[in-house]
């Protein structure tokens, strides 16, 4: 496996495997690789020539600077997962390299980004914007691949696209989950065994909200047991959000739950986590 820790020679290895009509899967990270990562790894892999992985802790895409410090940062055991998966190049640049100068470049996309994480983490899809649309110039894949888990960021990204017109298709990959339902996270490490135990109220939530709504109950009123039940559990909610899933505009019950999603966010301990699920979405 190639690693590149400066654009120039991965620039000149993707221009030698373009040459040879080679496709590029792009999968973007931020490190501390789990089975989730290696999902989106394989999807590129099945479609591509040639699967790129990035690893870059992005930090203008953190507001909560103890957020990006105590981001998990875990190179080594990434390098060796990557190579395991047969990855066939990681980009890991460094703070200079992606950002020689401090960048004024900031993105707005309306509602979108204001509401439910771009509420909680004012100027997030700004910073994580900046950074792919960078990625997507350097690399210049056929495919980039992205994760369910961050639903709102696959919408950001998706008018990203559409706005500035990059060739490239967007794949979104489903939610790998722990064996008890947690979404599988970066952060989770960061969860002692108690917290663990706990964050699953955050995917417990989601399924009975579901399933609550499919047998007619209102939504206002599912959202208050969720929140007592995440208060006697000392899991703070932050919100659970019934939405549609095209734009992401809040709704107050569903009409058509094909086109539904339920979103939530939770501090556990002092890690935050978020999850979401299609109305739709088979899972027991
Ligand atoms: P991150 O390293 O957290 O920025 O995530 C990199 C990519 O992996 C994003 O597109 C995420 O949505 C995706 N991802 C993270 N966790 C999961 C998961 N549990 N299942 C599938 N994709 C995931």
């Amino acid at each position: 496996m190639h690693i590149f820790r400066e654009i120039g020679p991965m620039k000149a290895y993707l221009k030698r495997e373009r040459s040879n009509l080679s496709t590029v899967g792009l999968v973007p990270t931020m490190g501390a690789l789990h089975a989730g990562h290696m999902s989106l790894l394989h999807a590129s892999k099945k479609e591509n020539a040639i699967t790129v992985c990035s690893i870059y802790v992005n930090p203008t895409q953190f507001n909560n600077l103890a957020d990006l410090e105590k981001y998990p940062r875990t190179l080594d055991k990434d390098i060796q997962m990557l190579v395991a998966t047969e990855c066939d190049a990681v980009f890991c640049p460094d703070n200079s390299m992606m950002y020689p100068a401090v960048s004024q470049l900031k993105f707005d996309f309306g509602a979108l980004d204001k509401i439910l994480e771009g509420e909680f983490r004012p100027g997030h899809y700004s910073g994580v914007a900046l950074v792919v649309s960078k990625l997507f110039n350097l690399v210049q894949p056929n495919r980039a691949y992205f994760g369910q888990k961050d639903f709102q960021q696959f919408r950001v990204i998706s008018r990203l696209v559409e706005e500035l017109k990059f060739d490239l298709s967007l794949v979104c990959a489903p939610i790998v989950r722990e064996v008890d339902g947690l979404a599988m996270s970066s952060r989770n490490m960061r969860l002692n065994a108690a917290e663990r135990k706990r964050a699953v109220i955050l995917y417990q939530s989601l399924k009975q909200t579901r399933d609550r709504l499919l047998q007619g109950e209102s939504f206002s009123q599912l959202r208050k047991t969720v929140a007592t039940q995440c208060n006697l559990n000392n899991v703070k909610l932050e919100y659970l959000a019934l939405a549609d899933r095209e734009n992401l505009t809040q709704l107050d019950n569903i009409t058509d739950p094909s086109r539904a999603i339920l979103l939530i966010a939770a501090q556990v301990g002092d890690v935050r986590l978020i999850d979401n699920l299609f109305l739709t979405e088979n899972s027991n």
